[in-house]
């Protein structure tokens, strides 16, 4: 990537302009270093641009904003992209021959890694290590299945995690085995995975790796017109990595980091915590790399029944938060003391109270003061609750992928009664005045922003259109759900004076579309593609 020269001026005509600004329909854009110089007419970019400026020709389509991806994972959608894809085998033979290529083709990597096979592409929904010994008998091979629940290995997998028949199950997670023998047949889901195989993994994976997975996530997130993103989860080795790629000149993309926080329930190693992420807050804030705030997960999802809820689960379930609001309310005030952006992962009900409760108890401490805090996620909200987000000026972060009728039947199943016409309910969040931020959540959904606001203006499926919509009375209209996806998305990183609207000074972070979906309708954005991505006047991505 090179640096923009501070003098160079490049004319963009030729494509309809989103400007995201109350201001008239733009024909051009004008940039000059990283900055947009003019917004508006194709005369008055030629006098802006002045002779000798490049000029470049966009034939038809629709320059936007470029997106922020308001919650993202970066090195873990590096990681999932850099696997063997799996999600879209149909057949054992396709899963075989996908692996067995895989490692022909890198004989140098110590291990097979791959991600998103489904059960039903399995004969009988049975993974067996035999079937991934059959072609790769030599190098351990991990697949994790397409809900991250269970990963599939082979023997020498087995081995080197030193799982045998006399290995005994987690509480909460099963090492499935041969009923006749008690071998271990290949297949481990759950804490045996998260306690056994993550940690093991983890601890293989190498600077070389993450650079590589960082990489990765930055090329796809450019080719998809992505300029800015937060990361929800941001660990010691992903800022190393980050700031690694930031030294290198490697930053195609800006982003805003969330420390992520542990819960060891004790509250002085709680403050420690947020002492450490004020610390990069200080030390980490530049426009392309900044750290702004902490990340709390509250609860699980509604999907596995752990999300936290005020009535039962369908089955019953009725599991407790990961923080209640007597561990939760002490950090939280400190790290709101300490002017730190709050984040607060909250699916269920119960969650979004306890994160609400513990938001309202940082201003009722500390009093009035600049803060932008947000909830993650806020996919049942009580009613009652609801108005409290626009009062307490929170931004509501939603990821419409989640909402796609295709991975809805188990949702409405778990929660089984009237509540499941209030899922997603994004049009009334925005009505008590809270921020609706857009984001992907990937790599737990694809991280393609247009799929997004595909599924945000029609809550219909991108993966099968043809499927009834989602509770179509929380549609939103498409030009909303596109500043959701660039301006509000800014706006909750307190990026609003630099980004998400494209008019003269701001920085010239846009993407330009193959097509308008103003014109041709809101479907063509399921075949739409991104052709140029420019972040602070360089262009990061270009292609067909
Ligand atoms: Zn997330």
């Amino acid at each position: 990537m090179t640096t923009a020269h501070a003098d160079r001026t490049t004319i963009y005509r030729g494509a309809a302009v989103f400007t995201g600004a109350d201001s008239p329909p733009a024909e051009a854009l004008v940039v000059r270093g990283d900055r947009l110089l003019h917004v508006g007419s194709e005369v008055g970019a030629r006098e802006a641009a002045g002779a000798g400026a490049e000029v470049v020709e966009l034939s038809g389509g629709l320059v936007v904003p470029g997106f922020v991806d308001a919650h993202t994972h970066v090195l873990m959608t590096g990681d999932a992209l850099t696997r063997v894809h799996l999600r879209d085998a149909p057949d054992l033979g396709t899963i075989q021959r996908r692996i067995a290529d895989w490692a022909a083709a890198n004989p140098e990597a110590p291990r097979v890694l791959g991600q998103g096979w489904l059960f039903s592409a399995v004969p009988d929904g049975r993974p067996t290590r035999a079937m991934l010994d059959a072609v790769c008998p030599d190098r351990p091979v991990y697949l994790d299945a397409n809900d991250y629940h269970s990963v599939w290995v082979n023997s020498r997998a087995l081995e080197e995690l030193g799982i045998t028949r006399d290995t005994a199950d987690p509480v909460g997670g099963t090492i499935a085995r041969d009923p006749v023998t008690g071998e271990p047949t290949g297949h481990i889901d759950e804490t045996a995975m998260s306690e056994i195989v993550w940690p093991f993994l983890a601890a293989q994976r190498t600077d070389a790796d993450r650079d590589r997975h960082f990489d990765a996530a930055m090329t796809a997130y450019a080719s998809n017109g992505i300029t800015g993103v937060i990361d929800m989860a941001v660990d010691e080795h992903g800022l190393a990595a980050m700031a690694r790629a930031q030294a290198a000149g490697r930053l195609p993309v800006r982003i805003v980091g969330h420390w992520f926080m542990d819960r060891p329930g004790d509250t002085a190693q709680h403050l420690a915590q947020v002492a450490t992420a004020a610390r990069l807050a200080q030390e980490h804030r530049s426009p392309r790399l900044r750290m702004a705030g902490v990340k709390f997960v509250v609860d699980g999802v509604i999907d596995g029944c752990t999300a936290a809820l005020t009535a039962p689960y369908a089955n019953g379930a009725a599991p407790e938060p990961i923080w209640d609001l007597e561990t939760l309310a002490p950090a939280v005030v400190a790290a709101d003391a300490a002017g730190l952006q709050i984040a607060v992962h909250a699916i269920g009900d119960q969650a979004a109270r306890i994160a609400l409760d513990a938001l309202e108890a940082a201003v009722d401490r500390n009093g009035d003061r600049p803060r932008r805090h947000r909830i993650e996620h806020l996919e049942y909200v009580d009613p009652a609750d609801v108005p409290r987000l626009g009062r307490l000026g929170i931004t509501a972060s939603m990821q419409p992928v989640h909402a796609d009728p295709a991975v809805q039947d188990n949702w409405r199943a778990m929660l089984g009664d009237d509540r499941v016409e209030r899922g997603y309910a994004w049009p009334e969040f925005a009505e008590t005045g809270a921020r609706l931020a857009f984001g992907t959540d990937a790599p737990t959904a694809p991280h393609s922003p247009l799929r997004n606001l595909y599924i945000a203006a029609t809550r219909r499926s991108a993966l099968d259109p043809s499927l009834p919509p989602n509770i179509p009375r929380f549609a939103l209209p498409l030009a909303d759900a596109l500043r959701h996806a660039t301006y509000d998305a800014a706006w909750s990183c307190t990026a609003e004076h630099e980004r998400g609207v494209l008019s003269p000074g701001r920085l010239a972070d846009f993407a330009v579309l193959d097509r308008n979906p103003f014109v041709d309708g809101v479907d063509s954005l399921l075949e739409a593609r991104v052709t140029r991505t420019v972040t602070g006047g360089v262009p990061t991505y270009c292609g067909g």
